[in-house]
């Protein structure tokens, strides 16, 4: 079953003054689900990221374990350990292990120490001494970036030209991330000028053996959200492909990682360098199952409950092309504002490898409480040029009406010169005037 932030609560809802409310039939996760209950308010705040609500959902339901998805709390060490402590299990790595990439610096640690390739920098915290700072800061090479070991979602990082600048933005980056992120601390790295996104999706039994499933490359970004993604990562030798995987085993074989993860990298001039590892299942997974033909979600939901992964790295054979696009309820001729409302008409794409993951249908209403994705479209072929004529296929064949989405921005992207000769890099998307 799933947990519905809504029924139940109309009354309780329009008396605050928040509007219309969903009920059962209005949800395809909650019309889907045998049994579901009400976990509070739509604010997130109040229900998905509600610890104590989403635990005693579990135990009015006699529940066995929850997966925590992406987002909201699936990276919260404090609910995984409040999870396992009061009897259930969480899918997904232990509290310790989640507490510990979750600081970047001790994330980049345990990496080092395993082989993995890392980004030259500060190796830890900057303290007070504005000296060091300064001494450090000209040894990695201007620019660099200020980074708060806490920070996510693309926030917390500033990017340093010059000398002048250094000591002044070190102190305003401490003070935001003391309020975005509850910790002061920063930490400095080479900024890297014009690299690629490239991850490594990997799953560990727990034990200590671990496998990886290949890459992705997810460099098309809008203000660090991803918005295309692809597996493999196109153009990069396979020797380095497997050698940096090897390395990314290691350290999950290090700290006996349970789950699924992905070690995310930034790839320029032929090297990798890991910024940080996400400790869940991620939006584009998609891309790494239809090239593996592994399903992600039950390999996670079998470790959690046996301890043990069936798949062997031998056996894992990557084939072809697979790539995917979010589908994002916003409009890009409007500098990508959310476009919230009711979907008139539905029509989704099918056939030959062609997949969509998501819960829209004819009838369905978008709210602005939540992230504006609301599908993904994941195509797969023999090679990267059929999946990007499957895809252009499948985009034509979606209809959605009564909001506007970024569709056509997919259309103009998958036809881009620079997209099809995979010439792009982090900050291209935010340059270029696509739509
Ligand atoms: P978050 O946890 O907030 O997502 P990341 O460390 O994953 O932060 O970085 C997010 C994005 O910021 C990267 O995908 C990249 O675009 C940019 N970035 C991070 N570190 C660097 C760096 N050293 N050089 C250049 N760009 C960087």
């Amino acid at each position: 079953f799933f947990f519905n932030p809504y029924e139940g609560i109309a009354e309780a809802q329009e008396s605050r003054g928040l509007g219309d409310v969903y009920k059962r039939q209005d949800l395809m996760h909650v019309r889907l689900s045998d049994e579901s209950v009400c976990i509070g308010a739509p604010s997130p705040t109040d229900s998905y990221l509600n610890i104590p609500s989403i635990i005693s959902a579990m135990e009015v339901t006699d529940s066995d374990a929850v997966h925590p998805g992406y987002g909201f709390l699936s990276e919260n060490a404090d609910f995984a350990e409040q999870v396992k402590n009061s009897g259930f299990s969480f899918i997904g790595p232990t509290a310790e292990t989640i507490r510990m990439m979750g600081d970047k610096i001790s994330a980049i640690e345990v990496m080092r120490e395993a082989g993995v390739p890392t980004v030259p920098g500060s190796n830890g915290p900057l303290d007070e001494n504005d000296a060091r700072a300064l001494e450090l800061a000209r040894e990695i090479g201007f620019p660099i970036i200020i980074k708060a070991a806490a920070g996510g979602g693309g926030r917390g990082m500033r990017v340093v030209y010059n000398e002048t600048e250094l000591l002044n933005s070190i102190k305003v980056s401490s003070t935001e991330a003391q309020s975005f992120f509850g910790s002061g601390i920063v930490y400095l790295e080479k900024f890297l000028e014009n690299p690629r996104h490239v991850e490594i999706q990997v799953i560990g039994d727990g034990e200590g053996d671990a496998i990886h499933l290949g890459d992705r490359d997810c460099s098309l970004q809008r203000r660090h959200q991803k918005v295309l993604e692809e597996a493999p990562a196109p153009d990069i030798p396979d020797a380095l492909r497997n050698e940096v995987a090897a390395t990314c085993i290691q350290a999950c074989k290090n700290m006996k990682y349970r789950g699924a993860g992905t070690l995310e990298f930034l790839y320029q001039d032929e090297r990798f360098y890991f910024i940080e590892m996400n400790t869940r299942v991620q939006v584009e997974h998609p891309v790494t199952e239809m090239i593996t033909g592994i399903d992600i979600i039950k390999e996670q939901i079998h470790i959690a409950f046996t301890g043990d992964t069936a798949l062997i790295q031998d056996e894992i054979k990557p084939r072809g092309h697979a790539l995917e696009c979010r589908i994002n309820a916003e409009d890009p001729s409007k500098n990508f504002q959310p476009s919230p409302g009711i979907i008139s008409v539905c029509h989704q794409p099918s056939g030959f490898r062609t997949r969509v993951d998501g819960s829209i249908f004819q009838g369905y209403k978008i709210t602005p409480y939540y992230d504006s994705m609301v599908c993904k479209l994941i195509c797969h072929g023999r090679n990267r040029n059929e999946a990007i004529q499957r895809m252009l296929r499948s985009l034509d064949e979606f209809v959605i009406e009564g909001i506007t989405t970024t569709i056509d921005l997919h259309k103009k992207l998958l036809t881009h010169k620079k997209f099809v000769e995979s010439d792009f890099n982090v900050s291209w998307l935010d340059n270029e005037k696509i739509i």
